[in-house]
């Protein structure tokens, strides 16, 4: 199972905002993104299409207004992640312009997928971008959600997204190595799941634990996430994105991280999905 990861050819690879700054600072971690951008722009080269749905615009708003703590309020939130996506995508635009890697930049909100005219404009713009070589870079719009139109976490958007593009693989790059059988951090005999071919209500419950400090995400939101894009058809991967050479490892077909397979449902409507 783990070889067929390396013929996968449309894959979006979810990076959250622990993985991409650092943690005391909440500023941009420069060296894991330069390799991040290398390795995406290397498997672009090996004829792989490739999708990014990235977090840190809030984070990174924040250390560029010199806020100490993450803002709590809505609205701050929204100015940071309004200062912080420009900056964002800058460094994104300067790594991969190194490479002559062309990027755009997709802002969605949930009301793009509902609705079916701009949910159809939406596939199309990455149809287009993607037959021109082209990465997208997504994340949600957080200037312009609010409660009732976001998504809440980008593990969710990034698992829409893969339906959207019909993807192969779902890459979610995390701050731990994938689904264990209990909290590693509170019980040292958790061991790692390396394949998830069902999600149990067994899992469910274990994954309730609180998500990361700088991310929206916990583990839950992985495996809602997993529910979505095995549904409209693609494998799904917890990694752990700390260390970018994992990335490698796993379009080699090493075995690491939990992998969830697809059962594409025949009659995928993602706008059944919306409601959670
Ligand atoms: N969209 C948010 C940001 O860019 C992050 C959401 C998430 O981490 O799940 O800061």
């Amino acid at each position: 199972m783990r070889l067929q990861i390396k013929d996968k050819k449309r894959i979006v690879f979810k990076v959250g905002t622990s993985t991409l700054t650092h943690e005391e600072t909440g500023a941009v971690d420069l060296v894991k993104m330069e390799k991040f951008v290398r390795i995406l722009t290397d498997l672009h080269n090996q004829g792989k299409e490739i999708v990014v749905v990235s977090s840190g615009a809030i984070s990174v708003g924040r250390k560029a207004l010199s806020l100490k703590e993450r803002p709590q309020e809505r609205s701050m939130k929204q100015a940071c992640a309004a200062v912080g996506q420009i900056r964002l995508m800058t460094v994104y635009q300067k790594l991969f312009s190194e490479y002559n890697q062309n990027t755009a930049q997709i802002l969605m909100t949930k009301v793009t997928i509902a609705n079916d005219t701009s949910r159809h404009n939406a596939q199309n713009t990455f149809r287009e971008l993607l037959n021109m070589g082209v990465i997208p870079i997504v994340n949600e719009n957080d200037t312009v959600a609010t409660d009732e139109i976001d998504f809440g976490d980008n593990d969710y958007l990034s698992s829409i997204v893969s339906a959207i593009v019909k993807a192969d693989l779902l890459v979610l790059l995390s701050d731990i190595d994938g689904l264990y059988t209990d909290d590693p951090n509170k019980n040292k005999d958790a061991k790692l799941i390396p394949l998830v071919e069902r999600i149990t209500d067994e899992m469910l419950e274990m994954a309730k634990g609180p998500a990361s400090d700088v991310g929206t995400g916990g583990m839950s939101s992985k495996l809602g996430a997993a529910g979505i894009a095995n549904d409209a058809g693609a494998d799904m991967i917890i990694i752990n994105g700390d260390d970018m050479e994992n990335l490698n490892k796993l379009l080699a077909g090493e075995e690491i991280g939990t992998l969830f397979t697809a059962h594409k449902t025949r009659h995928f409507h993602l706008k059944n999905y919306l409601d959670r």
